[in-house]
């Protein structure tokens, strides 16, 4: 493939924060990046949905930071308006409801909801929606790409699959040593409950994780900054119990789980103005891969994402940069390293 006369040409399957983050290297070093994701609003993980007029954020629900690259990037989101602190009250329910204070970590969410920063982070990066990546071939002039509407899109010089693992293995074919390392990363379900009492909570708590039952978090997401005053409650079922009731109806694992909530914490949610059920059927790493990310030189084909590392957005972010640091090759302190101490 010839690239003397004209930019590269990427494909970045996936508008996660790790395919923001490795599109924006790419772009940023005069590379021609185009987003494709199956979705109809960047962000991936990280989303935000209003019902009622009332904003939750089903999906991430705050974020820290540790590797020095990224406190350095979340400095900037926070310096440009971007992100801000969450002092809320955070605790932990163990057996027979005993709480007791979670760490004091610097939590920050995005401002004022979580897409919000996918869509800023998206600005000005070419951005093709609704498109279902269903194979990928590798012919004489690059990569092309077939979607589920039918359509199909190239050559690309290079391929980057920002998918949760168990989605980016089948498309991963024309690679199989990159097939089975991704397929080493087990990801787990989680099923997120939204509710808007009605009337607001008197809780000891902003946040809560929950150690037994089949709640893992309870979040009141209007104590988030810019959220609005409306009480809003966002609860993650723990991944056992949401993969015993994978396939169950929404409308049902809302009540279960409602129920379970208002059990533990002994609030009473009256006739809620909302109560429904979102299923990430791909939430967290449980077992993640420790390679910073996966890439085969010879094909020109990677793969990026949070199960690379870790299962958090620190670490979703640090993969997909990595992964444009590596088809540029560019040296970017490894987040698996330790680093230097500071100057
Ligand atoms: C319920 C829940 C709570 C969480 N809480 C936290 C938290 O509090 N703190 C934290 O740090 N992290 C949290 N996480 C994890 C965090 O959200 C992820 O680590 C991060 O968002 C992953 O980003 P990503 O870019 O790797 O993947 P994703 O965000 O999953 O992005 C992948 C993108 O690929 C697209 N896609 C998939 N298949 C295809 C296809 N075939 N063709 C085209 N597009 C496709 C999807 O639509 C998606 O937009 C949580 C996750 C969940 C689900």
């Amino acid at each position: 493939m010839r690239t003397a006369n004209r930019l590269p040409r990427v494909a970045v399957i996936g508008a996660g924060i790790a395919g923001l983050a490795c599109a924006r290297l790419l772009a940023a070093h005069r590379h021609a990046v185009t987003i494709f994701d199956k979705g109809r609003a960047p962000g991936g993980r990280i989303s935000s949905r209003r019902e009622n007029g009332i904003f939750f954020d089903h999906g991430a629900q705050y974020f820290t930071a540790r590797h020095r690259r990224f406190c350095r990037i979340v400095e900037r989101w926070r310096s440009d308006g971007l992100v801000a602190r969450w002092g809320g009250r955070i605790v932990v329910i163990g057996d027979s409801g005993a709480m007791a204070i979670c760490s004091s970590d610097e939590r920050w969410v995005p401002m004022p909801s979580t897409s919000a920063l996918a869509r800023k982070l998206a600005d000005g990066l070419p951005l093709v929606l609704g498109r279902r990546l269903t194979g990928a071939e590798r012919r004489g002039d690059g990569w092309w790409l077939f979607f589920a509407c039918g359509e199909r899109a190239g050559p690309y010089d290079t391929l980057l699959l920002t998918l949760p693992a168990p989605q980016a293995v089948p498309l991963l074919g024309a690679s199989p040593d990159l097939a089975a390392r991704a397929a080493q990363a087990k990801m787990q379900p989680c099923w997120a409950v939204l509710i808007a009492p009605e009337r607001p909570l008197a809780l000891p708590f902003h946040g809560a994780f929950v150690l037994n039952g089949p709640l893992s978090w309870i979040c009141r997401n209007s104590s988030k900054p810019g959220r609005g005053q409306a009480e809003a409650l966002v609860l993650h079922a723990s991944a056992e119990w949401s993969n015993a009731h994978l396939e169950d109806e929404p409308a049902t694992v809302a009540v279960m789980l409602a129920r379970s909530m208002a059990a533990i914490t002994g609030a009473d949610l009256g006739d809620p103005l909302v109560l429904s059920a979102h299923r990430w059927r791909y939430a967290r790493a449980e077992v993640p891969l420790k390679e910073p990310w996966l890439y085969d030189a010879e094909l020109c084909i990677g793969a990026a994402g949070d199960w690379c590392l870790g299962g958090r957005i620190e670490d979703a972010f640090l993969s997909g940069e990595g992964l444009a640091a590596r088809v540029l090759g560019v040296q970017l302190a490894s987040p698996l390293e330790p680093l230097p101490a500071e100057k």
